[in-house]
């Protein structure tokens, strides 16, 4: 078994080169690193990019199934700010990170994953796979990829939005609806979205009102549904959102009136958290999503992809269960490909 080790960043400092790197890098103050450049071998049956639920789940069954396994990963899950991930059973009102960190532990104890904290920055197809260079200048192969690297949420350019995000800004009511049930509450949404959400977030509370910062783009009938629930429309152009500590607590307008509530529902627009998939060729669906066919395959040959980056189900539960898919169905084709040899 390999030794996983958590260090601060201070230890990596004294380490030399290796930390230097990472001090370039956006991290947190500690980081998971049981690969050693020193001894470890750079060439692994499978690259793992995206270190977090999705990457983790896969590099587990991958790992179990005797693969070698390395996992890059820059550290920034798109629910880091949350302070309590919902809706996952065993870990129900866990902090995200303790979810992330318990796995973590589970994965590294197999001697057949690696995991290193750094950014992958480019991939390029050789004759025996792939190659992943990263930010602190590694380079790695593979036989097979699986990118696991999640999606980035565009922030509104709306004070107090980013704050608040993940916090009082919701994107989910699965996952964050219970906590505010039966609240005073907002929709900051415009068109379908806003229809869309008003119908759904009316099973939590019925005190509910529609922002479109701007001019309405709902249609008739969907104004004169919304109206008959009871719930208001305003078109108001949004200035910023007073908050403490991202709890919000009124929107206010351009025109400086303002409007008192407790919670916002949010979707923002969203990208590709990484861009290497595109830049190998993989296509991505109409909402910006890598298109994977029922066993989790891309459209290039022996890549991979799961999770949010794949999915338009955003949830724990459904990064953990396309990471295990994907582990198990690439395994399958390396043992057939293996087989027929
Ligand atoms: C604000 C918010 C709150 C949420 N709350 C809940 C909740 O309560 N319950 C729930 O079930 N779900 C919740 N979700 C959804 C859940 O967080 C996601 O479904 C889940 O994190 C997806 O896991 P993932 O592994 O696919 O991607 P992520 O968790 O986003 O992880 C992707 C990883 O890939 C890494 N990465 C990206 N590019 C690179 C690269 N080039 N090189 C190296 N590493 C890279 C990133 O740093 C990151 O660590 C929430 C989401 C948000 C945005």
């Amino acid at each position: 078994m390999t030794e996983t080790k958590k260090i601060s960043r201070r230890v990596l400092i004294k380490n030399g080169g290796l930390a230097l790197s990472v001090l370039a890098l956006p991290f947190p103050l500690t980081t998971f690193l049981n690969f050693n450049e020193m001894t470890d071998s750079k060439d692994f049956d499978v690259i793992i990019v995206g270190g977090s639920y999705a990457g983790l789940s896969a590099a587990m069954s991958l790992g179990r199934a005797l693969r070698n396994v390395l996992i890059i990963d820059s550290g920034l899950p798109c629910n880091r700010q949350t302070p309590h991930s919902h809706n996952f059973i065993t870990q129900d009102g866990e902090k995200p990170s303790v979810i992330a960190e318990k796995a973590k532990n589970q994965v590294l104890k197999y001697d057949t994953v690696k995991f290193l904290t750094d950014l992958a920055i480019n991939g390029t197809k050789t004759d025996k796979g792939f190659e992943i260079s990263t930010q602190s200048g590694k380079l790695f192969s593979a036989k097979k990829l699986v990118f696991a690297t999640g999606l980035k949420d565009s922030m509104l350019k709306i004070k107090g939005f980013s704050e608040c995000w993940g916090i009082t800004v919701i994107h989910c009511p699965y996952c964050h609806g219970y906590e505010v049930k039966n609240q005073k509450t907002g929709i900051l949404a415009n068109g379908y979205g806003a229809f869309h959400l008003a119908r759904l977030i009316r099973n939590w509370t019925k005190d509910l009102t529609i922002f479109t910062n701007g001019k309405s783009e709902l249609t008739q009938e969907q104004t004169d549904e919304i109206k008959r629930h009871n719930i208001s429309i305003v078109e108001k152009e949004i200035a910023s959102l007073n908050h403490k500590n991202g709890v919000v607590e009124e929107i206010v307008f351009s025109d400086n009136s303002s409007f008192e509530l407790k919670a916002i529902y949010s979707r923002p627009p969203f990208e590709q958290h990484c861009k290497i998939p595109e830049l190998l060729g993989c296509e991505l669906t109409e909402q910006g999503l890598i298109k994977v066919d029922e066993f989790q395959k891309t459209t290039v040959d022996n890549i991979f992809a799961c999770g949010d980056s794949t999915n338009p189900v955003r949830a724990v539960s459904y990064a953990v269960s396309t990471g295990n898919n994907t582990g198990v169905f690439l395994n399958n084709a390396m043992t057939e490909e293996e087989f027929l040899k």
